[in-house]
């Protein structure tokens, strides 16, 4: 079976999110079980000197007058991933990350630039001739992949069965509608049924109507943008598509989440060495310049701070603890506003809590390592993986019960691995820091949530099964 797995963002070549993390992992997860897949992503500034040497190169040309595009063949480093970079100067080598300019703003021009991309997935899906590699899938992720599921539909021939994944429903890929005619697409598709968007046209709205399955990246997120709450406006759109939607558990690379090898933490530990992870927690607080404090609870945040992580409601809620000795280190960049609310905390209490602003890598496996306790009160949350790294490092998650964190995250029962509370409110947040609080006083309670944390298993290998089964039945 060959499948075409499109994504904007791939671990270890480029990442805002979860979506590189899991582009990263499971096309690799299914080529072990013998799935021929081929990965595609645009070729951003850098890119190539990151990639083994490039073995083809076509140009395809290019419908949106932006310079042509070109499709580059290689694979992915350290690995025999092949993968299809998209190289079209004026479109993609640019500054700053994959969306965004350096003022943090969205490049005016995303429209043309994830449409160019898509085109280029959906021409390999459609003329396979082309490049010697017919797809049998085309699996789109994410609103910067859903037009190629317009152009299939608008060119109106037979064509490979298409997957979306929605790794994020917030993020739907509208745009005027008076710039519509720059994607290239008839006017036809611009309809309530097809990408019409409340006056504006949505590009992932078309990565759904068009598609032949939908997945979410958990089974609770699937049920969840079903209702006006969490539908960002696609609810109703969802709704009608719901006999082809369904939700598959993101997993983990453990050969670069697991506290027993990973290359970036101070001490290495396992289930079995458990002991060893207070070295950890020594060396975070001392790389932070606060006291080295054994007993003292420490919070740990590492997350885009975004409106929908509901990071707004910590700094309230984790005070009265702060007054009680608790340490907060959080890891985070985005909203500048909460941002200055962080680093205002950090300067009332600068021997308590550490704010580091900013996207790295290596120190967020540290900080996974090295806190006792993982905050993670998300208002929506399509999987989360930072919590599946947290359970990894026996690092306990304190959640909302929402999306993926709701699937994974236990409290109470024969499964309970860390602290969950219901409504986005700091009151709420507040109990169950303090619900943790009281576990992280008995040591022998704390450790066994440790322990049952760290045995759950969380592995790609888990999931692909489900993923092939979804592919064939497509292909049946
Ligand atoms: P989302 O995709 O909504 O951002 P996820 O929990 O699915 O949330 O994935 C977030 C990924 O990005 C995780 O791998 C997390 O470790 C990483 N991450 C988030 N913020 C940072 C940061 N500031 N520095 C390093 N890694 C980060």
């Amino acid at each position: 079976m060959k499948v075409l797995f499109a994504a904007s963002e791939i671990h270890p070549l480029i990442k805002t999110g979860g979506l590189a993390d899991v582009a990263g992992a499971l096309p690799i997860a299914l080529r072990k079980k013998d799935i021929d897949v081929k990965l595609i992503m645009p070729a951003y500034r850098g890119i190539l000197e990151k990639m083994a040497p490039v073995k083809s190169s076509i140009n395809l040309g290019n419908p949106f007058g932006t310079g042509d595009l070109i499709l580059l063949e290689t694979h992915l480093p350290e690995s025999h991933t092949p993968i299809y970079l998209v190289q079209c100067q004026s479109l993609f080598e640019r500054e700053a990350g994959p969306y965004l300019d350096q003022y943090s703003h969205d490049f005016g021009d995303n429209d043309v630039r994830f449409a160019a991309f898509s085109w280029v997935c959906a021409m390999i899906t459609q003329h396979g001739r082309l490049i010697g590699w017919q797809p049998d899938i085309l699996h789109l992720n994410d609103w910067q992949t859903g037009f190629a599921a317009a152009y299939l539909a608008a060119w109106r021939l037979d064509h490979p069965p298409i997957v979306t994944t929605v790794h994020n429903l917030r993020y739907n890929g509208s745009f005027p509608v008076e710039q519509f005619d720059a994607v290239r697409l008839p006017h036809d598709l611009l309809s309530i049924h097809g990408m019409e968007f409340y006056g504006r046209y949505s590009s992932l709205k078309a990565g759904l109507v068009y598609a032949n399955a939908i997945t979410t990246v958990s089974p609770t997120y699937a049920k969840e943008i079903l209702t006006p709450e969490y539908g960002d406006g696609l609810d109703g759109t969802l709704r009608a598509a719901s006999y082809k939607l369904s939700g598959i558990l993101n997993g983990v690379d453990y050969n670069e989440w697991s506290p027993s090898i990973d290359p970036f933490i101070h001490t290495h530990y396992d289930l079995h060495s458990l002991d060893l992870k207070l070295q950890n927690k020594l060396a975070l607080q001392r790389e932070n310049n606060l006291p080295e404090n054994a007993q003292a609870p420490v919070f740990g945040v590492v997350s885009r701070l975004t409106e929908q992580k509901g990071l707004d409601l910590i700094p309230a809620a984790i005070e009265p603890a702060l007054k009680r000795g608790a340490m907060l280190i959080l890891l985070g960049s985005g909203d500048k506003s909460l941002e200055q609310q962080y680093l205002a905390l950090q300067e009332r209490y600068p021997d308590q809590v550490a704010i580091r602003i900013g996207y790295d890598e290596a120190y967020s496996h540290r900080l996974q390592a090295g806190v006792d306790t993982l905050l993670i009160p998300s208002r929506f949350e399509p999987c989360g993986l930072t919590q599946l790294y947290a359970l990894k490092y026996g690092t306990l998650p304190i959640v909302r019960h929402t999306g993926g964190l709701a699937d994974t995250v236990f409290e109470g029962g024969e499964n309970a691995n860390g602290f969950v509370f219901q409504h986005a409110s700091v009151e709420d947040l507040q109990g169950a820091i303090e619900r943790s609080l009281e576990a992280f006083s008995n040591a022998t309670t704390w450790r066994t949530l440790q322990i049952q944390a760290m045995s759950q298993d969380h592995s790609w290998e888990r999931v692909t099964e489900q993923w092939i089964q979804l592919y064939q039945s497509l292909l049946a």
